[in-house]
């Protein structure tokens, strides 16, 4: 089973346990966040003290005055441009980055729940919406993840994004220098359940991509076999698409085991598909079964072993 894992880079707003950066100078002590960035490459940043703001200080605002800006209460001064332009020219600076982990409802780095006003009349709530610097990120890094600490607590939402955080790494790593059309077709190979979990319609175009090797350059198989890559991974998968994938799974075991250990195996995805055992488990069990029966492809799957286990909260 593989357990080493290529790092992701990811981005982390700076209060999230790393520095007393808010407003209130404050940090947000988040037991899951802190376990992440030891498996990760970690930048952190906060717009706002980047921008000079001191702390403690007066919270900003967003505010709608035609367009959308930020403000700072009790000064009220416009910090748009400065926040704006420090987000740009901090994104331009960075490489490859794989996702964001960003602090929910701030007016720099909530990924849409911040909280914006109108300026003129008397601060009335208008609507929720993104933080300046998470929005010029998603704009500049349309292929990255983006979460928050709150959505991280949601298993669905947290497995999504660490599956796709260690894919792209692992895609990243495999196209580093030096890299074959073999190496792109065994990193497929151990990614074909994982794909199949986001989306089979592209697992098929990846699949004919790497069918057949001598149609495309090696720099054209790159371009090609990244961008579907990332886009696959991107896609969320459901209930019914795991249930898919763990009965084709299934399927490497139910002639190698005895009748007693069939009805428990179907007996298992039934439980899963009602939602009475959760995937974790799931996935640790079928590991367990391909260990057991010596199944190296399976082993080899990322499918059953998307992450480290230390991240591997249950349900
Ligand atoms: S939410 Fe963003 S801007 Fe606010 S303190 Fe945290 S890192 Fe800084």
């Amino acid at each position: 089973m593989r357990e080493d894992f290529a790092r992701p880079r990811l981005v982390f707003s700076a209060c999230l346990n790393f520095e007393p950066v808010r407003y209130n100078g404050r940090v947000v002590e988040d037991e899951f966040c802190k376990r992440l960035a030891e498996h990760v490459d970690v930048i952190k940043v906060c717009p706002e003290v980047s921008i000079g703001l001191a702390v403690p200080r007066p919270p900003i605002r967003i505010v709608f005055d035609r367009t959308k800006r930020v403000v700072q209460d009790g000064t009220g001064e416009d910090l748009t441009e400065r926040l704006n332009k420090f987000s740009v020219d901090f994104l331009e600076s960075l490489n490859e980055v794989d996702g964001f982990v960003l602090k929910r409802k701030s007016p720099s780095c909530a990924l849409s729940d911040a909280t914006a006003y109108r300026l003129s009349r008397n601060r009335k709530l208008l609507v929720k919406t993104s933080g300046i610097f998470a929005q010029t990120a998603m704009e500049k890094f349309p292929g990255a993840a983006f979460v928050d600490e709150f959505r991280l607590r949601n298993f669905w939402l947290r497995d999504h994004f660490l599956c796709r955080i260690f894919a792209t790494a692992e895609l990243r790593e495999t196209l580093k220098s030096n890299c074959t059309k073999m190496d792109i077709l065994n990193l497929h190979e151990r990614y074909k359940y994982l794909l199949m979990s986001h989306s089979p319609s592209l697992l098929k175009k990846l699949g004919r991509l790497v069918s057949n090797l001598s149609v495309l350059s090696l720099l054209e198989l790159i371009h090609d076999y990244a961008d579907l890559f990332v886009k696959a991974v991107s896609v969320k998968p459901t209930k019914a698409k795991h249930f898919n994938v763990l009965q084709h799974i299934y399927g490497y075991f139910k002639d190698r085991v005895n009748e007693g250990e069939k009805r428990k195996l179907l007996r298992l995805l039934n439980d899963y598909a009602t939602g009475s055992v959760n995937l974790t488990r799931l996935r640790k069990i079928f590991r367990e079964y391909a260990r057991q029966f010596h199944i190296d492809y399976l082993l080899r799957q990322r499918y059953l072993n998307p992450y480290p286990s230390e991240l591997s909260n249950n349900e």
